[in-house]
């Protein structure tokens, strides 16, 4: 990875938001169990910090201690999961970023609850988004009220 990153996430619905300066220790998928539940997924996209700064510039996340050792951080008013934070460090969820796209995995953990089918997802069938109009006609009026993928100065943006 490159040096001096600076990238900025959030929640889905904007009332939480952060910035990590640095470079993170690690960016993992974890398919532990608690880690699948905590995040409602097969599996988890982790960037543990390491030494880079996180700051969070709107809002804090809510908490919950899903053992006594880690406590998982989320978005108390949208549920969007943001952080896990364990005695060796915090990570933060890398699809909460504004461009996960910085940040591709290097590293599987908790291997031994992978799912069995989740090697197999990349030869399935591919649909766009928008190839599903027939059954899903409310997609061409669909107005987003998930906050974009930038840092805004007031969130909802005050309409002119
Ligand atoms: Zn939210
Ligand atoms: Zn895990």
């Amino acid at each position: 990875m490159t040096s001096a990153l600076t990238l900025s996430g959030g929640c889905q619905c904007g009332a939480v938001r952060f910035r990590m300066h640095g470079q993170p220790k690690d960016v993992s998928v974890c398919h532990c169990r608690m880690c699948q539940k905590a995040f409602g997924a097969y599996y988890a996209p982790l960037v543990a910090v390491g030494d880079a700064e996180v700051s969070w510039t709107r809002g804090q996340p809510k908490h919950f201690a899903s053992s006594n050792f880690v406590k998982r951080g989320f978005c108390g008013d949208c549920g969007t999961p943001l952080t896990y934070e364990a005695p060796d460090g915090l990570s933060l969820a890398a699809g909460a970023f504004d461009d996960p796209s910085q940040l591709p995995p290097t590293v599987q953990f908790g291997v031994e609850c992978k799912l069995a089918f989740v090697d197999a997802i990349p030869a399935l069938p591919e649909c766009a988004t928008l190839d599903d109009l027939e059954d899903a006609p409310f997609l061409t009026d669909v107005v987003s009220y998930q906050h974009p993928d930038r840092d805004t100065d007031q969130w909802p943006e005050a309409k002119s």
